[in-house]
């Protein structure tokens, strides 16, 4: 998930699969970092987790629709 509050630095974005947690200053740095957001940014996949999270369809919401 995408964490509400913003810090200085950024907010902080959680891999709904593995739990990885990194920081980016928006939604646009977390996709150049390779992680998959979702339409409704609430949701998100780090790079490792993203490529299976793309090509699984509606089941989780459309995601492979909203990367990149
Ligand atoms: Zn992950």
């Amino acid at each position: 998930m995408i964490g509400k509050t913003i810090y200085a630095d950024g907010r902080n974005y959680l891999c709904d699969d593995c739990n990885r947690l990194e920081k980016f200053q928006s939604i646009e740095a977390a996709r150049a970092a390779g992680w998959a957001i979702a339409r409704n940014r609430k949701n998100c996949y780090c790079p490792a987790c993203a490529p299976a999270r793309r090509n699984v369809g509606k089941a989780w919401g459309g995601v492979r629709t909203l990367v990149k």
